[in-house]
């Protein structure tokens, strides 16, 4: 007797989910855990851009926008994307993906085709315009059109702009969807479908918004997926558009205090935190030093403070716009500047890593955050001091990260520089 029902269907999440738990059991600090893994299934790893077979002109666009080598999953997912194969990116965010299938789409444009050849969805309206503003950026030395679909604009405008031809449109399902209703906006000869955020986008209200869009696009288009986290729901959804997909997993940075060399200083009272950096600043600048606070308004104040004294610092927080952001961490990655004061809003991202010195001029308000301070992903091996500032308040936090960590933290010597 055979079976002819599809199983697939039906299969509950809780199947995919017990083998996820499989692949979670290797450890790491508490809290760090990401909420639903893939499973890599690619392993080829290019650690320079020039090495990606990347179109000059495009390669010209990576360097003139600063980046200098690939993160981690533009090492592994920029090729594959690349090359056509269908794609689940999965990495914490803040650590390029958006670039990643920015870089895929630009190689695979024919730019002397006026067609739309690319369409990414996003789950906001913000974001898809970051992203649009992004593959311009990396396009720009193609001339890659790229327009952003989104809602809240006028209709006219958009209908307008894509009769004139896009290479690629970034959207939000909902006037995407419109647009290629009304005729607008022709699918026809696209060849990467790209969703971002997915897990977002795929659990969220958008499910069947994505799925009326995709049903409209060509049965062989390339589909790029890219999310932070992957719950296993989600996952077996994209087995109803995906075809065998390459699957490349970043793991949350497996950072470590090995190898960092943690210390503490005694003040008696906030205000001195600030002469005591100042009596540190020569040190800072041996390499670069990140400082943490843990308010926008404290940073602020903290870059006033030693502006006022001759300092030179620079100062980076979310209430900056992308471009501001983006500015100030290609000086301080190019050395131009060299001590940056900071929320945790950095902690997570890619580009703290390079920094052999951190001050906590505040303690992290959760533990958790105080690796991702002053840890370094196991990869790179570096090397590292890390400083906290501590008034008699902040002694018992203090000695709960050391539990926490299973670490020492020892009062800072003379001689600190000379460890930097
Ligand atoms: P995600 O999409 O994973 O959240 P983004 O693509 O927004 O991450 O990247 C986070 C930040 O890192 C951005 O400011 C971006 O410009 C920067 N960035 C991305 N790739 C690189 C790179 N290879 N070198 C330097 N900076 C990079």
């Amino acid at each position: 007797m055979s079976q002819s029902r599809d199983y697939r269907d039906n299969s509950r999440p809780d199947d995919v989910s017990s083998n996820r738990d499989d692949q979670q059991s290797d450890g790491g600090p508490p809290g760090m855990d990401p909420d639903g893994m893939i499973e890599s299934n690619w392993d080829e790893v290019v650690e320079s851009f020039d090495d990606m077979s990347l179109k000059e002109n495009l390669l010209r666009g990576i360097y003139a926008y600063g980046f200098e080598k690939p993160s981690a999953i533009q090492q592994r997912a920029i090729v594959p994307c690349c090359k056509g194969y269908d794609l689940i990116a999965q990495a914490q965010s803040g650590t390029g993906k958006t670039a990643t299938f920015a870089i895929g789409i630009l190689q695979q444009l024919d730019v002397s085709q006026k067609d739309c050849q690319a369409l990414v969805l996003a789950p906001t309206r913000e974001l898809a315009q970051q992203i649009q503003k992004v593959v311009i950026a990396l396009g720009d030395y193609m001339s890659a059109q790229c327009h952003a679909c989104i809602g809240g604009t006028s209709v006219k405008d958009d209908i307008r702009k894509l009769e004139m031809g896009q290479h690629v449109v970034v959207g939000t399902p909902g006037r995407v969807y419109d647009m290629i209703q009304r005729r607008a906006f022709n699918v026809k000869n696209i060849k990467l479908f790209v969703l971002d955020e997915a897990d977002e986008m795929l659990s969220r209200g958008f499910k069947d918004q994505i799925y009326d869009v995709f049903r409209l696009l060509p049965a062989d288009a390339q589909v790029v997926l890219l999310s932070a986290t992957m719950p296993s729901d989600v996952l077996e959804v994209t087995k109803k558009f995906m075809r065998d997909p390459i699957r490349i997993l970043v793991k949350k940075e497996e950072l470590t205090l090995e190898g960092i060399k943690q210390f503490f200083v005694l003040v008696d009272k906030e205000d001195w935190k600030l002469d005591t950096l100042c009596d540190l600043y020569e040190t800072l600048t041996i390499t670069q030093a990140v400082i943490f606070l843990n308010t926008r308004r404290k940073v602020d104040w903290l870059t006033d403070k030693m502006c006022q004294r001759d300092f030179t610092v620079s100062s980076l927080h979310g209430d900056m716009d992308q471009k501001e952001r983006d500015v100030i961490m290609r000086q301080f990655r190019s050395g131009s500047s060299r001590v940056l004061i900071t929320t945790d809003l950095l902690a997570r991202g890619i580009d703290v890593q390079q920094v052999s010195l951190v001050i906590n001029y505040d303690l992290p308000t959760n533990r958790e955050n105080y690796i991702h301070r002053i840890g370094r992903g196991g990869r790179f091996g570096r090397k590292g001091v890390a400083i906290n500032f501590v008034t008699s308040d902040d002694v018992r936090v203090l000695q709960d990260i050391e539990k926490f960590y299973n670490t020492q933290i020892e009062e800072m010597p003379m001689n600190v520089a000379d460890l930097i």
